[in-house]
């Protein structure tokens, strides 16, 4: 059968009276549970040209020197599991701290040794601890982590240096001591800042300890992010914009992430919902509701959108390892860490015995050492670059075959509110906030347009 190719009209957004709710159609979306990456049950590691990380590890670290390179720290620890989270892997409990440092420490100096004088060669733009609970490692432990990795590897001097946490353990003692240790910004997963709701997602620190967690960490040098989530069961567009004033007002954080919460398969608040002992949440139009009523609510709490998911109101806050996370080399340590080098993608023993064992072997802990290498068309690519900041690519950089149908296209969407005009000449349309929220489906769209045009 003859491939035929859709009219451009099948790409166009519908017009009514509200773009986030009506310019596509969008189905309900629930997500597999979560596999974890370098988990112990994807077997036993395949060989890299017949070799372990030790053997190839300086060539491939040498040849992709013009990547740019983040280091990626894992800590799959937290004090209990919050129901709608699928990363939970372990209980912070007794001597945690202590033994997953000794190892994360190993970790870090023989990564290190195995890289020579390559780790010397290549600058490192940021270091993330994320998790898991990384601030549940004790003021110490985390310290020594953080002087170790600027000692073995060649930290830029402006390199973002972020340590991520829940408001409980995350006290103003180890804000002050990892800024000296070298973090320079830190980021708290609040999710919602509602004390009744947090308490029934299994959150349990109080408004007030929020507040002062927030308040003691922007008194330290260090840049202060949040993360909040809208489309909880039973949270309203009022508890969201609450959420929004309470950390705007009166914490003095200098950044936002706002994310939508991704109902995964299985997870506590799944089957809570299916048993009928939470509501649903909230429908498609809500939520599409929800997030307008926030956009503008950020934007008249002085905070603007820099990338699809992150907000600031300061421009300390860069965000630099989540806008390099796509495009960048990443070396990861510790459990169920992932990275990856040029075209290998890397994954950690997601198991603590498989890696705490290939650890006092003297091994790089990997269980997963994979070919592959980006799939992305250079349009896709440069697409990516332009939507995570809020545009599109100008029009003399698309394929020079789809020009013409591509401004029709454009200026549709924009009659449709989802672009504007460039604010500079030859510049590409910018995303509104109906076009942010539609993004990921634009990006699909514009994919399949651009394929049947070349
Ligand atoms: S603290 Fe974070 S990583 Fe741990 S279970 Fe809760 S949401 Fe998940």
């Amino acid at each position: 059968m003859a491939w035929k190719m859709k009219p451009i009209e099948a790409f166009f957004a519908r017009i009514g009276d509200d773009p986030l709710i009506c310019a596509f159609e969008e189905a309900g979306k629930i997500f597999p549970p979560s596999s974890s990456p370098g988990m112990g049950s994807m077997g036993k590691p395949p060989a890299w040209e017949g070799g372990v990380f030790e053997d190839f590890a300086v060539r491939l670290f040498l040849e992709n020197a013009h990547r740019p390179l983040a280091l990626y720290v894992h800590v799959p620890f937290c004090r209990h599991r919050c129901s709608f989270c699928p990363f939970f892997k372990n209980i912070a409990t007794g001597t945690f701290s202590a033994e997953y440092t000794a190892l994360l420490a190993r970790e870090i100096d023989a990564t290190a040794k195995t890289l020579g004088n390559a780790a010397g060669e290549r600058r490192v733009d940021a270091i993330y601890f994320g998790g898991g609970t990384p601030s549940d490692l004790d003021l110490e432990d985390m310290s020594l982590l953080i002087r170790l990795l600027r000692k073995r590897f060649f930290i830029a001097p402006d390199a973002e240096i972020t340590v991520e946490g829940g408001i409980r353990g995350f006290s103003a003692e180890k804000g002050r001591a990892w800024v000296d240790a070298g973090a320079n910004r830190f980021s708290l997963g609040v999710q919602t800042a509602d004390s009744r709701l947090r308490r029934r997602l299994g959150r349990f620190s109080r408004r007030d300890e929020i507040r002062e967690v927030l308040q003691n960490l922007c008194a330290s040098e260090a840049t202060v992010i949040v993360d909040l989530i809208y489309g909880f069961p039973e949270q309203t567009a009022d508890t969201l914009l609450d959420d929004i004033r309470f950390v705007s007002e009166e914490t003095g954080i200098h950044g936002l992430d706002l994310y939508k919460l991704n109902l995964f398969s299985g997870s506590p608040l799944d089957r809570a919902i299916a048993r009928g002992t939470m509501p649903k949440p909230p429908d498609f139009r809500q939520m599409a509701k929800m997030y307008g009523a926030a956009y503008e609510k950020l934007v008249a709490c002085g905070f603007k959108p820099f990338t699809q998911k992150h907000w600031r109101r300061d421009n300390r806050e860069r965000s630099v390892y989540n806008r390099l996370a796509f495009k960048a080399d990443m070396i990861p340590f510790g459990s169920g860490a992932g990275g990856r080098i040029g075209d290998v993608s890397l994954g950690n023993a997601g198991v603590l015995e498989e890696y705490s064992e290939k650890i006092s072997r003297g091994e790089k802990p990997l269980s997963r050492i994979a070919y592959s290498p980006r799939k992305q068309s250079p349009f896709g690519k440069l697409l990516d670059e332009a939507l995570e900041e809020l545009h599109l690519p100008a029009l003399n950089q698309w394929p020079r075959d789809c020009r013409v149908d591509a401004d029709k296209l454009l200026s549709q969407w924009r009659d449709a509110g989802l672009l504007r005009d460039p604010e500079e000449k030859d510049g590409g349309m910018r995303l509104t906030c109906a076009g942010n929220f539609w993004s990921g489906h634009m990006k699909k769209l514009l994919m399949d347009f651009v394929a049947q045009s070349g």
